[in-house]
């Protein structure tokens, strides 16, 4: 069902378009409603504004629009160009300072966000995939944060939404990966899907990866459902094989695919 969209104006935003290859997330540090931020958004003096906003109230299915997708928000200086960009309200020091426990606690700002990246990436063609500055640098389109932007060599300064954001689960919440983390292992299934057919090594994307992320997470292993093998997923897979036995070589090929179903979680 699609987001409703309050529209409360702001007067702060350039013509289009933007490159459209980036949904950007932030966090408003100091405005914790919906209300409030727009309200400072639609001052002309605030010089700023966000495509969206997102707060911990009221349904998951409602969020506030201030300037329309295909304008450009001013949000994250030249990163305004790449594609569009949401806030969550959230209060001063969020960014820096909330952890995922923080986080997770505003479920409902969770949703939203989740709900409107899964809406943009479909408007724009971008995948539901979270992307690093390099990738960004790249030239690759995705989904990010502010600071990801600003890592990038575009957008200042600011980090936010901040190095404890669950994008795992707001992309959960935005279509894009199969199923969260369940709290608590279950018992392996005794049959795995068929395996995709490309190893996953080194920062592959996509072709399974995330399917395996996530079965590994509700194994009970710390790991990002991002899509992409990186450093961490490699060393996963790493203890995961010397733990069954396997040949330790940090790749998924068959043989590790199908443990990941098969064999007992211990
Ligand atoms: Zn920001």
């Amino acid at each position: 069902m699609a987001l409703t969209r309050i529209w409360r104006p702001s007067p702060n935003y350039s013509s289009g378009p933007h490159q459209g290859r980036l949904v950007v997330v932030h966090t408003s540090e100091g405005a914790t409603t919906e209300a409030s931020l727009s309200n400072y958004l639609a001052q002309s003096s605030s010089q700023v504004s966000y495509q969206v906003c997102f707060d911990n109230q009221g349904s998951p299915g409602s969020i506030t629009e201030c300037v329309k997708p295909d304008k450009k928000a001013w949000a994250a200086m030249s990163a305004n160009s790449w594609g569009v960009h949401g806030a969550c309200c959230t209060p001063s020091g969020a960014s820096s300072g909330w952890s995922r426990t923080s986080w997770q606690n505003q479920d409902t700002m969770l949703r939203k966000c989740g709900a409107w990246i899964g809406e943009e990436c479909a408007r724009f063609g971008v995948p539901i995939v979270k992307i690093n500055a390099d990738e960004i640098r790249a030239g690759r389109s995705g989904v990010c944060g502010h600071g990801d932007c600003s890592g990038a060599g575009a957008g200042g300064s600011h980090t936010d939404p901040g190095p404890n954001f669950p994008w795992d689960v707001a992309l959960t919440y935005a279509g894009g990966v199969p199923g969260a983390p369940a709290p608590t292992p279950p018992p392996a299934t005794g049959s795995a899907p068929p395996f995709p057919g490309t190893m996953l090594i080194n920062l592959t994307r996509g072709h399974g990866t995330a399917q395996w992320q996530a079965q590994m997470a509700t194994r009970g292993w710390t790991i990002a459902v991002d899509d992409v093998y990186g450093s961490q997923s490699e060393a996963v897979c790493r203890s995961f094989q010397l733990e069954k036995g396997l040949t330790h070589d940090g790749v998924v090929g068959p043989e590790t695919w199908a443990a990941a179903w098969t064999l007992p979680v211990t």
